[in-house]
């Protein structure tokens, strides 16, 4: 049985100060023995996130990473930076960063074979537009995506990886994809795994939803075989991301 997993994108929202407030109020909302719960915050609020949920069940992670160890990258972050302030976490290839800071499929594997390289968890990102959706490509899409983004990287460290499955036109719309498109598209994915990896493999890997996940619908979404929990926007800066949490 694969333990559900869900995850906070604060996005770029929350001074240091407001991230001590808001992980203060989340604190005793996201208790819970059952599943993992991780709160990616903006880079510069992560050494005081970090403490600020020492003693909890909150893991932090990153919501972003170079793919270099170290050099001439100005303004950027490096995967040891990270794990030496304790993060466990890094989100890679979210849409967000793929559409406004240029990532492709090509630098999200760089910056996973990286993060798995300093025992980082990715948090991997795939997902298709509303054109592709519309088009009916979506699977050959995300197939494309995923096996682009684990290039290289072992069975071993496979397994360990978190995939977050966010349709682009599901993203801070508010327009949640119905519970069969989800499932299919994470079945989808495990599939494609299975293929590139082994059953073994895929069955361990941890596939996530994500897309205006809310209190009301992520009952449903978690309950599918192949939805491993969520990564979560908007609702994860409210209380409602203790109702997610605790969904059952
Ligand atoms: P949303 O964001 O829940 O606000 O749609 C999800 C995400 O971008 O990770």
């Amino acid at each position: 049985m694969r333990r559900k997993i869900i995850a906070g994108n604060w996005k770029m929202n929350k001074t240091p100060s407001e991230t001590v407030t808001l992980i203060n109020e989340l604190k005793p909302l996201v208790e819970s023995n059952d599943v993992d719960v991780v709160f990616c915050v903006p880079a510069i609020s992560l050494t005081t996130a970090v403490e600020a949920v020492k003693g909890t069940n909150i893991q932090i992670g990153a919501e972003n990473m170079h793919y270099e160890e170290n050099g001439a990258y100005t303004g950027e972050i490096a995967a040891n930076m990270l794990t030496d302030v304790g993060v466990n976490f890094v989100i890679i290839g979210h849409s967000e960063r793929r559409e406004y800071f240029a990532e492709t499929d090509e630098t999200v594997n760089k910056k996973v074979l990286k993060a798995f390289e300093h025992g980082l968890t990715p948090i991997v990102c795939c997902g298709e537009t509303l054109t592709q959706r519309e088009q009916g490509v979506t699977i050959d899409f995300i197939r494309q995506q995923i096996k682009i983004a684990f290039l290289n990287v072992s069975a071993e460290d496979a397994q360990k990886a978190v995939i977050a499955y966010e349709p682009i036109w599901a993203i801070g719309t508010g327009k949640v994809a119905t519970t069969e498109q989800a499932q299919e598209v994470c079945k989808a994915i495990r599939e494609c795994i299975a293929e590139v990896y082994d059953q073994a493999t895929a069955e361990a890997i941890r596939i996530q939803y994500g897309g205006s996940v809310s209190a009301s619908s992520a009952p449903e979404l978690f309950a599918q075989p192949d939805i491993d929990g969520g990564l979560v926007g908007g609702a994860s800066l409210k209380p409602d991301f203790g109702k997610i949490v605790n969904y059952k």
